[in-house]
């Protein structure tokens, strides 16, 4: 009796990993995607405070219509995007390693995913997808660590700068990072930098090749030759190109 029971619990569980499992890969891109962000002061500078303090959801109105456009071209039917500032956080989510080994990132994973478990309260609701944005004041941080997100649970660790000047690379940032929540891949050489030819350009078949106008977002910068690149200065500079619709869902 006492067997069959436990079995019975044992099967609930996996039943309820593996359809969890399935939600996390398979979003329904008919229904609309609720983005929280939760703003964190990284440094714990006064100056950082203030710029978390006059942060609004309407600040990323622009990133919004960006992903509703690009959805809508490659799916030919709307997808709805929401955008909400949640609550300041206090704690900071556990760092990326750095040259991790395998069994480091996975101990990392599971840490990220228990710590956006315990900040979790019932007032957030049940989002789509959960950004935790760690803000840096740009005068004394010059170069940003790796942001990370997840796709099983959904989550993602965020590294921006708590400057106006950074907004639109802020933007850049934190959408392409909400993309790997929902399954795209990085398209650079993690070595160097250099998107990768041809997944990672944004116009692979443009002939000549140079210039490209705009960066492939999961490439994150324009290429300017085989071996040079440079930054976008806004999402405006940047598109989502077929392969990642494909990773994403969007397209067959
Ligand atoms: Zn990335």
């Amino acid at each position: 009796m006492w067997k069959k029971i436990r079995i019975l619990i044992l099967l609930i569980i996996l039943l309820i990993v593996a359809v969890n499992a399935y939600r996390d890969q398979n979003q329904n891109w008919s229904k609309p995607v609720m983005v929280l962000l939760h703003p964190i002061n990284a440094d714990g500078l006064p100056t950082t405070q203030q710029y978390i303090q006059q942060l609004s959801g309407q600040d990323l109105n622009g990133a919004r219509e960006y992903l509703e456009k690009a959805a809508q071209q490659y799916r030919g039917q709307p997808t709805y995007f929401y955008f909400n500032l949640g609550r300041e956080l206090n704690a900071l989510p556990p760092k990326v390693p750095e040259q991790a080994s395998l069994i480091d990132t996975v101990l990392w994973s599971l840490k990220f995913r228990f710590y956006a478990w315990k900040q979790h309260e019932s007032a957030d609701g049940s989002p789509s997808v959960t950004l935790y944005l760690n803000y840096y004041d740009s005068a004394q941080t010059k170069q940003l660590k790796h942001s990370t997100a997840l796709q099983k649970g959904r989550i993602g660790s965020v590294n921006l700068f708590a400057s106006k000047k950074q907004a639109e690379q802020n933007k850049i940032v934190l959408v392409h990072e909400l993309l790997h929540a929902f399954g795209a891949s990085d398209k650079y050489d993690l070595a160097t930098g250099q998107p990768l030819y041809p997944v990672g350009y944004a116009f692979p078949d443009q002939q000549p090749l140079f210039p490209q106008a705009k960066a492939e977002l999961m490439a994150g910068h324009i290429p300017t030759s085989q071996t040079t690149s440079k930054m976008p200065d806004a999402l405006e500079q940047t598109l989502i190109n077929a392969i990642t619709a494909i990773e994403l869902g969007w397209k067959e």
